[in-house]
């Protein structure tokens, strides 16, 4: 999130309450930590488009999840989205401006990783900020005032070797002219008990989105690549102390983050340490730590932790139809087009790099004219080859 890096994407898929209690306990802590969000994000079952668990209704601005379309035939329409974070809603409000009547297959978890995001500050005309839910209740709201259709549910199922492209749901067919595929990616975690209980109570996957809530508080980063080298730089603008924490010995990062890394009189690196156990009941306490070469054991008080151990696009659905990079993100070919004709990429699906949700929600943009564009061009190569016949 760089301009204001992923505040608004940060995290991955589900996690628990967030409340005012998240707060670290001293004084100079801001009023509302994680903006005090007050959303059940239940366990997800790692669903395939981002993923994210949310209560019906929770941020999308009294939008609940739509029920599977009562329909004896397949759902049509010129332009099917699948996503529903910035890139999907943003192409869905230029698409339905342009009178293409889009579909959104906003996935079981609607609104991408903003949903997971309290304050975003970086995002253009927010002035004072706004939580990432009413972010995107309002892209929605406003794709839905021109016309746009939702269903929340995920894709089981694609097809996409001929037009129109097909794609299912809950045994529902969808079917478009063209398709915008802006699933996301979602942060990877390591997946231990006891750090999905404290997401959103100090473990966080995006040091700009929560960074701000450590000031002068001790806490530690995991992760040996460049993420985990940029977030516990920056994190020491608020940290008394950064401990950085890597399973081996040997760094992914580039060298000049390990430089600068090293060099950061603030950050202490812990290599060959392995996280066993966040350690707290309603906030992070604590981390209980083994060393990979010996196996001993010992625990260090911490207020929080940063999880910086990279990303998964959300691909699942799409493998072997379109081309991915070795690390499975969508490789777009020219502009928003992929290598199927009418096919196009918008959002993290295919971003490592930049990750924030104004990219994402220009790529979306960007997206939607290009398959505005297309249609127009096949279109009239179409009635060109009518008339010819
Ligand atoms: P990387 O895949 O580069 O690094 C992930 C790191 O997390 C690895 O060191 C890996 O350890 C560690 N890791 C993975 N799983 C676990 C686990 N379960 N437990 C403990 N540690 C784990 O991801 P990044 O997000 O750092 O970077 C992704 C891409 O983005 C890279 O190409 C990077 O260069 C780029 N990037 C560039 C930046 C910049 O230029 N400023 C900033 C941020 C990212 P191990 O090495 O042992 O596998």
């Amino acid at each position: 999130m760089v301009q204001l890096r992923r505040q608004t994407d940060c995290d991955g898929d589900d996690r628990p309450t967030m409340t005012d209690q998240t707060k670290p306990d001293n004084g100079n802590a801001p009023a509302r930590p994680f903006a005090g969000l007050k959303i059940d994000f239940g366990a997800s079952g790692g669903a395939p488009l981002g993923g994210i668990a949310m209560v019906p209704a929770a941020g999308l601005g009294g939008s609940v999840p739509t029920p599977t379309p009562s329909t004896d035939g397949p759902v049509e329409t010129k332009v099917l989205i699948i996503g529903s974070g910035p890139a999907g809603l943003t192409a869905a409000i230029y698409a339905a401006r342009a009178n293409l009547e889009p579909f959104v297959i906003a996935g079981s978890t609607p609104g991408g990783q903003l949903m997971l995001t309290s304050d975003v500050e970086n995002y253009p005309g927010f002035p004072d900020g706004i939580e990432g839910p009413e972010l995107m209740a309002k892209f929605r709201a406003q794709a839905e005032r021109f016309g746009t259709r939702f269903v929340d549910l995920d894709v089981d199922r694609l097809d996409l070797s001929a037009r129109p492209f097909r794609a299912w749901a809950r045994g529902v067919e969808y079917r478009g002219e063209t398709l915008i595929v802006a699933t996301g990616a979602s942060a990877l975690w390591l997946n231990l008990e006891s750090e999905q209980r404290l997401r959103g109570r100090g473990v966080s996957a995006c040091a700009t989105c929560d960074g701000f809530f450590f000031r002068d508080r001790e806490i530690a980063v995991v992760g040996g690549g460049d993420a985990a080298m940029e977030e516990s730089n920056y994190l020491t603008r608020f940290a008394t102390k950064v401990h950085l924490f890597h399973r081996r010995d040997g760094f992914r990062a580039s060298k000049i983050m390990i430089d600068r890394t090293y060099g950061n009189p603030k950050i202490e690196v812990h290599t060959n340490t392995e996280i066993t156990e966040v350690v707290g009941d309603a906030k992070v306490e604590a981390l209980r730590l083994r060393d990979a070469r010996d196996g001993s054991e010992r625990t260090m008080p911490i207020d929080g932790l940063f999880i910086a151990i990279g990303h998964r696009p959300n691909t699942d659905v799409l493998r072997g139809w379109l081309d991915t990079d070795e690390k499975g993100y969508l490789i777009p070919h020219e502009h928003t087009a992929s290598r199927i004709p009418g096919v196009f990429i918008a959002g993290d699906v295919a971003d490592h790099r930049y990750r924030q949700a104004i990219t994402a929600a220009g790529d979306g943009c960007r997206a939607a004219i290009d398959a505005e564009r297309w249609l127009e061009e096949v279109g009239a190569s179409e009635t060109a080859a009518t008339a010819g016949h």
